[in-house]
């Protein structure tokens, strides 16, 4: 079992990873930019050492500094969380040089499917369906070529792309020097990586993910899926779990294909297989494998049961999964609303700052995974995300509900929020019909606007 827990990262998840660390009897050390000091993983964890400046790149992306407080403070483990340094395989490799156990898997493994083209290939060769694409375009006669074979409309996306980011849809050959161009540049400032492929663009495609585990001993499982088809700007806004309105036999075929892919790359600790979904022709494709926690994580435990923080730590310790296959069942319906610092009337500014007043609602059925309180201000330097509120209840309906209301029972004051916005997507007709795409949030922002972009009154 690991003793002591080095947290490589900020916010909500780092408050989560410290409480999962101390419910093991774990130790657990938080790694904190100057902007966190004040933060509550700080507060809550056994020790905190500071890592450098604001600027994620002097802290949260420092891996001299990461490992160095992690070598310093006597851990035995580091854990990344999600973003910053989750998916940097030579992290894992460094981790694993100087003696520290990565909370992830292997740095071959994240190589293998942290790059899109790369995970693409293995996924075929697995037998896992895929979006029609190409292989790496390199200009624009190579662009036009794939797209003679694809089809229009398409995405143009980085093979190291990640959170959305170097993703530009061509819906005319005339936007394809300019969607070119722009993703490159995008992914060459993210990931220092402009590399580019294509793929066909799904028309009305839902998001739909497998949560797969897999422990040393040759034991790889799935947790159901989740449905993330609410996104903006390839974002996700809201997810559920089970994902709704999926015929049987796409739902176990989508399911075995994900534990097939883990399976087949030697996969170690928790991550994600994403795929999207075609509802008129009822096929599914793979899209990529998160090699990491996810952050809509907790509606697969609200309707399993399982803790998967925990067990992420205690499959680095090197635990056999404490569950088979046959004990997880699905129960119930669980709805995740994102909760972020962002003005969402003036196009989604961010809106750091003092927050005056934080209440938070309780009840049954009702979790709120936060690093906010009265009084925290927020950083301008990273993410916006406040909190994720979830709720469970025995049905997607009671679970909409119950969402409604533990929406009108926040209290925000002193910055923006996104919870009036939330309020009324999740309340939305649609939504409650479940008739929902991944663009539907853009569809409903234009049909909002006046033909000059001005919002409708
Ligand atoms: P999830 O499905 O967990 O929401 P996202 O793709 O939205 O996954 O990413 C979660 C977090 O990780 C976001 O804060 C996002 O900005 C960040 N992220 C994702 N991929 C990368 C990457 N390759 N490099 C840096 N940050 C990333
Ligand atoms: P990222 O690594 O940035 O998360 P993804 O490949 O997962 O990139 O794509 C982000 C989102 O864009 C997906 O969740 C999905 O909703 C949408 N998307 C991606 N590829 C396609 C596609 N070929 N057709 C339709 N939608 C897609
Ligand atoms: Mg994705």
């Amino acid at each position: 079992m690991l003793r002591r827990v080095l947290v490589a990262n900020r916010g909500e998840i780092a408050v989560r990873i410290v409480r999962a660390c101390r419910e093991l009897g774990i130790e657990s050390v938080v790694a904190y930019s100057q902007a966190d000091r004040d933060s509550l993983a700080v507060r809550e964890s056994d020790r905190a050492v500071c890592i450098g400046p604001p600027r994620s790149e002097d802290s949260y992306l420092n891996q001299a500094a990461i490992l160095t407080a992690a070598m310093g403070t006597g851990a035995d483990a580091v854990h990344p969380g999600y973003g910053f340094l989750a998916e940097n395989a030579d992290f894992a490799d460094a981790c694993r040089d100087a003696g520290l156990t990565f909370v992830g898997p292997p740095g071959d493994v994240i190589r293998a499917m942290g790059n899109k083209l790369a995970a693409r290939a293995t996924a075929a060769r697995l037998g896992v369906p895929l979006v029609p694409g190409s292989p790496q375009v390199r200009d624009v006669s190579e662009a036009r070529a794939a797209i003679a074979e694809i089809g229009l409309p398409v995405l143009i996306k980085a093979a190291a792309g990640g959170g959305g980011r170097g993703i530009r849809i061509v819906r005319e050959e005339s936007q394809l020097d300019a969607a070119l161009s722009g993703a490159a540049a995008e992914a060459e400032a993210a990931f220092g990586d402009g590399s580019l492929f294509i793929e066909r663009y799904i028309e009305r495609a839902r998001h739909v993910e497998v949560q797969v585990l897999a422990d040393r001993h040759g034991h790889t499982i799935h947790l159901g899926d989740r449905d993330c088809s609410l996104q903006r700007r390839y974002q996700k806004v809201v997810e559920e779990a089970p994902a709704p309105d999926l015929p049987d036999e796409v739902r176990n075929s989508m399911r075995t294909a994900a534990v097939r892919l883990a399976a087949g790359v030697g996969y170690e600790n928790a991550g994600t297989v994403e795929f999207v979904y075609d509802r008129q022709r009822q096929e599914y494709h793979f899209l990529e494998m998160n090699t990491r926690i996810q952050v809509e994580h907790p509606v697969t435990e609200a309707v399993t049961g399982l803790d998967l923080v925990q067990l992420q730590l205690q499959i680095a310790g090197g635990s056999p999964l404490p569950v088979t296959q046959e004990d997880v069942t699905i129960t119930g319906h669980a709805i995740e609303c994102r909760v972020t610092a962002e003005s969402a009337a003036e196009g989604f500014r961010p809106s750091p700052g003092r927050i005056t007043r934080w209440s938070a609602p309780t009840g049954d059925g009702i979790r709120l995974d936060t690093h906010c309180f009265s009084g925290y201000v927020v950083p301008p330097f990273y993410d916006s995300l406040l909190g994720k509120l979830v709720t469970l209840a025995p049905n997607r309906q009671q679970a909409i509900s119950r969402m409604l209301d533990a929406l009108a029972g926040m209290d925000v004051q002193g910055i923006q929020t996104t919870i009036a916005y939330l309020t009324e997507l999740v309340g939305s007709d649609e939504f409650r019909a479940f008739d929902i795409s991944t663009t539907w949030i853009e569809q409903r922002a234009q049909a909002h606007l006046t033909p000059e972009g001005a919002p409708r009154r």
